[in-house]
C-alpha cells in the first residue's frame, strides 16, 4: 500500500541549514530514564525511531560540563571525549536509517543541584536551586568570567559533538531547563550589567552562544535553538510576546527553531488536562517571524491535523515525543497507507514517570518501549510461532488483548474468551471517567489488529469456569482476568480490614464504574491508592451534585502523579469544584454515618458525619479461576491440558502499562526455552572497570 496523495506534503524533504531532512516527522529531543547508565539500550530505542521513518532523531539533554549536572536523573553527558564513543553509537544506528541525528546540549545552571559534582551550581542571580525537590543547595552568581568559561564549554561540547557524527546540535533555552532559560527570564535574572535588565540584554547570552555553536560546527551541522514561548505564569515568568521579541531579534540566526512549553509539565500535559494541540496559540505565529524552519509539538497522532499545521504555515516540522514513544512507526505507517494501524499515545504520561524513577521509560501503548536492545522486542515485528498448538486466553482486557494480538501476529491462533459483552476491562471501564477518554485507544489499537488477524477469534459473554476451561480442551491456557478494587480498606495504611469495614456498607471504585451511587448526598472517599483514581472519583461526584470529603493519609491528593506531571493539576482542579480536601489523616473507623480518622502525626481524632465512604486503597487479583484449575489438576492430563499461566492484574494489580507489557511478555515467551529464573532475565550493560591505578583524573595535587 502506499500513501494518500493528501500526506504527500509530510513526506517533502526540508532544508535545515547545512543538512536536510527527508521528511517532516521530527522526534524532538525527550529523555528516557536510561541515559548514560543504559547506553546500548537507549542508542538502540532511537535507531529504532529513525527505521520507523522520523527524519530527524534527537537525544535527551545532554550534559556539557560536570560543573552542572542533573543527578538524580539520568540523562546524557558529553562532558570530555571519553563520552564520544557512547554518543556516535547512537548515530550511526540513528544515520543507518537515512535519518538526521541531533543532540540536545545542556547547561542546567539553576537546575541542577550538583549532587553528583558537587561543584557550586551557577546561575544568572544566586538564589536556591529551582530543581524538582527544595534541595537545600543555592547557586552563586555568575561571573563574566564564568559567562565566558561556560560558553567556551558549550563550544567544546559542540565540537565534540560533531565528532560523534551528530547533524543538528542544539542550544537549548526550554522548559526552564537550563541557564539560557534563566538568563531570558526576569525572575532569575535579576542582573544589573550587560546581561541583565532589558530584554536585549537578557537574550544576549543566547545570542552569543548561538553564534559561536555556528562559527564552531555550522558548515557541516544545523544549530537549532528550542526555546520556551511561555512559562503560563502571567507577568510573573516568560510570556509570549517578550519570547517572540527575542525570536524576532535573531529571527535568522539559528538554523531552525524548536518552540516550547515552560516548565516541562506544560509542554508535557496529560490528556485529562491539555487536549492534542494544546500548544498551537502559542506557536501559532512563530514562522511570521523568520524564514528559518519552525518545529512544534501538541501530542500529535492525526495525520490530517499534521497536514494542515504545514499547510496553514504554522510548523515545517511536526514535533512529537511522546506519539513517537508510543509509535516509533508513526512515520512510516502514514507513508505506507496504514493509518488504522498508528498507535496512538493516550497522553497518560506513564513514559514521564520512568524519567523521574530513574528507570528505563515504559509506555502503556509501546511494551516494547526501552526492551528493544535488553528483551530484543520490536514495536512492530515479532517472530513467528514456534509450534501449532493454539493457545486459550481469558480476559479481553488490556493485557489480554495485548497477548492476543502478538500472538494472532506470531501465527498462533488464539481464541480469547470473555465474560462482559465488550472489550477492554478496566481500560474501558475507566476510560468512561472524566479525563479519561483517550485512554479507549489501548483498546481501539488493540481490536484494530485483532480484526485483522484471522488467527484471534474473540467471544463475548463467555464467563468461563474451571470446568469450562478443561472441556475446551487446550494445551496451553493464559488467565488475564484483572482484578476488583477492595471493599475492606486494604492498602497501604492498613494492611488489615478497616476498623468496621465488614459491618458497614461500603463503596469501591468498581461500584462507581458500574453505575452505582452513594445513598445521600454525603460522601467520603478514603485514597489510600494514591495515583488518579481517587481524584477522579471525586471529580465525577462532586460533578454530579454530592459534597465531597476527600481523606488521604498523604500529604496532598493523587500524589504518585507528581509522576505523571499532574498532581498539581488535581488538586486545583478539587479545590476549584470544591471538594473538602483533608491531607495527612489517617482513616480510623467506619460506620454507617460517621467516620473518624487521625492526624498521621499527632494521632488527634476528627470525625465526618457522612452519608456512605468510598474506599480507594487497593485491588484483589481475581485469581479464583485459577485456584479452580489448580483443584482440578489430577484431571489436567486427560483434558489435554499442560500450563495454565496468570497474567496481568490478576497476578498483582498495577498500572494499564504493567498489564499490556505483561500480555506482551506472555506472547514472547510462550514457547521459549524455559531460562531458570536464578539467570537475569534481560541484557544490560556493566560499568566497565578502570585498573587499580584508576583513571584518567589528573589534578595540579597527582604526583
Ligand atoms: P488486565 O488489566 O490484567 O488486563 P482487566 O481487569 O482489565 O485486567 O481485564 C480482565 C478481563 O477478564 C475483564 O474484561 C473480565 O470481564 C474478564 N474475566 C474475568 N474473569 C473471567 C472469566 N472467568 N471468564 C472470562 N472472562 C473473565
Ligand atoms: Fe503516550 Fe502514555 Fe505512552 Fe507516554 S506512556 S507515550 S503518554 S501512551
Amino acid at each position: 500500500m502506499s500513501r494518500h496523495p493528501r500526506y504527500d506534503i509530510l513526506f517533502e524533504p526540508v532544508p535545515i541549514g547545512p543538512v536536510v531532512a527527508r521528511n517532516r516527522f521530527y522526534q524532538v529531543p525527550h529523555c528516557n530514564g536510561m541515559g548514560y547508565r543504559d547506553a546500548t539500550a537507549v542508542a538502540v530505542m532511537r535507531g529504532i525511531k529513525a527505521e520507523g521513518g522520523w527524519s530527524v532523531v534527537c537525544t535527551e539533554q545532554t550534559e556539557i560540563h560536570h560543573s552542572s549536572d542533573i543527578n538524580p536523573f539520568i540523562e546524557l553527558r558529553i562532558w570530555d571525549d571519553r563520552d564520544i564513543p557512547m554518543l556516535a553509537g547512537m548515530v550511526d544506528r540513528i544515520h543507518e536509517h537515512d535519518a538526521l541525528a541531533g543532540i540536545e546540549l545542556a547547561y542546567n545552571g539553576l537546575n541542577g543541584p550538583n549532587h553528583y559534582g558537587r561543584e557550586v551550581p551557577m546561575a544568572p542571580t544566586a538564589m536556591p536551586v529551582a530543581s524538582f525537590s527544595y534541595d537545600p543547595v543555592q547557586a552563586k552568581e555568575m561571573s563574566l568570567q564564568d559567562i565566558r568559561d561556560v560558553r567556551r564549554w558549550h563550544r567544546a561540547a559542540a565540537l565534540r559533538a560533531r565528532r560523534a557524527g551528530f547533524d543538528l546540535i542544539y542550544v537549548y533555552a526550554g522548559h526552564a531547563l537550563g541557564f539560557f532559560h534563566h538568563f531570558l527570564s526576569r525572575r532569575y535574572n535579576h542582573r544589573s550589567d550587560e546581561y541583565g535588565g532589558s530584554l536585549e540584554n537578557r537574550a544576549r547570552l543566547l545570542k552569543e552562544i548561538i553564534t559561536d555553536t555556528k562559527e564552531a560546527v555550522g558548515d557541516t551541522a544545523a544549530v537549532p535553538c528550542r526555546i520556551s514561548l511561555d512559562e503560563l505564569m502571567g507577568p510573573d515568568g516568560l510570556e509570549k510576546n517578550e519570547v517572540l521579541d527575542v525570536i524576532g531579534m535573531m529571527a535568522e540566526l539559528p538554523d531552525l527553531w524548536d518552540v516550547c512549553l515552560a516548565g516541562w509539565e506544560n509542554d508535557s500535559q496529560t490528556s485529562r488536562f491539555g487536549p492534542e494541540g494544546a500548544q498551537e496559540p502559542y506557536f501559532a505565529t512563530v514562522k511570521n517571524l523568520t524564514t528559518r524552519p519552525v518545529v512544534g509539538v501538541g501530542r500529535y497522532t492525526s495525520p490530517d491535523r499534521m497536514v494542515s499545521l504545514v499547510k496553514s504555515g504554522k510548523l515545517d516540522f511536526i514535533g512529537c515525543a511522546r506519539p513517537s514513544i508510543a509509535d516509533p512507526y508513526l512515520p512510516k505507517k502514514i507513508e505506507e497507507g496504514r493509518i488504522e494501524d498508528i498507535r496512538e499515545c493516550i497522553g497518560c504520561n506513564i513514559c514521564v514517570s520512568g524519567d523521574f524513577l530513574m528507570s528505563p521509560m515504559r509506555c502503556t501503548q509501546n511494551p516494547s518501549m526501552s526492551e528493544e536492545w535488553r528483551r530484543g522486542w520490536h514495536p512492530e515485528r515479532i517472530r513467528g510461532r514456534g509450534c501449532d498448538e493454539p493457545v486459550l486466553i481469558v480476559g479481553a482486557g488490556p493485557c489480554g488483548l495485548e497477548a492476543a494480538q502478538m500472538l494472532g501476529k506470531r501465527g498462533y491462533n488464539v481464541t480469547v474468551a470473555e465474560a462482559g459483552k465488550e472489550a477492554g476491562g478496566r481500560v474501558t471501564r475507566e476510560s468512561r471517567l472524566p479525563g479519561l477518554s483517550a485512554w479507549r485507544r489501548v483498546v481501539d489499537y488493540r481490536m484494530q489488529q485483532i480484526h485483522k488477524l484471522p488467527e484471534v477469534e474473540l467471544h463475548f459473554a463467555s464467563e468461563l469456569t474451571a470446568a469450562d476451561v478443561l472441556e475446551l480442551d487446550f494445551r496451553r491456557v493464559a488467565l488475564a482476568t484483572g482484578s476488583r478494587w477492595r471493599r475492606d480498606g486494604v492498602g497501604r495504611h492498613w494492611t488489615s480490614a478497616v476498623p468496621g469495614a465488614s459491618e458497614t456498607p461500603i463503596l469501591t471504585p468498581d461500584d462507581i464504574m458500574a453505575g452505582a451511587r452513594p445513598p445521600g448526598s454525603r460522601i467520603a472517599i478514603w485514597d489510600d491508592d494514591h495515583y488518579y483514581m481517587g481524584g477522579v472519583l471525586a471529580e465525577l461526584l462532586i460533578s454530579e451534585g454530592c459534597e465531597v470529603v476527600f481523606i488521604t493519609p498523604a500529604p496532598e491528593v493523587s500524589s504518585w502523579t507528581r509522576h505523571t506531571m499532574e498532581q498539581h493539576l488535581i488538586q486545583k482542579k478539587l479545590i476549584e469544584m470544591g471538594v473538602a480536601i483533608y491531607p495527612n489523616l489517617a482513616l480510623s473507623k467506619v460506620a454507617a454515618d460517621v467516620l473518624e480518622a487521625k492526624c498521621v502525626f499527632t494521632g488527634q481524632r476528627q470525625v465526618f458525619e457522612v452519608d456512605s465512604t468510598l474506599l480507594v486503597t487497593s485491588r484483589k487479583a481475581n485469581d479464583e479461576l485459577a485456584a479452580g484449575l489448580h483443584a482440578l489438576h489430577d484431571s489436567w492430563a486427560d483434558a489435554g491440558l499442560e500450563s495454565v499461566t496468570l497474567i496481568g492484574d490478576s497476578v498483582a494489580p498495577a498500572t494499564i502499562a504493567h498489564a499490556v507489557f505483561a500480555g506482551r511478555k506472555f506472547a514472547e515467551e510462550l514457547d521459549a526455552a524455559d531460562v531458570p529464573n536464578d539467570v537475569v532475565a534481560f541484557r544490560r550493560e556493566i560499568t566497565e572497570l578502570v585498573d587499580r591505578e584508576g583513571g584518567n583524573y589528573s589534578s595540579p595535587g597527582t604526583p
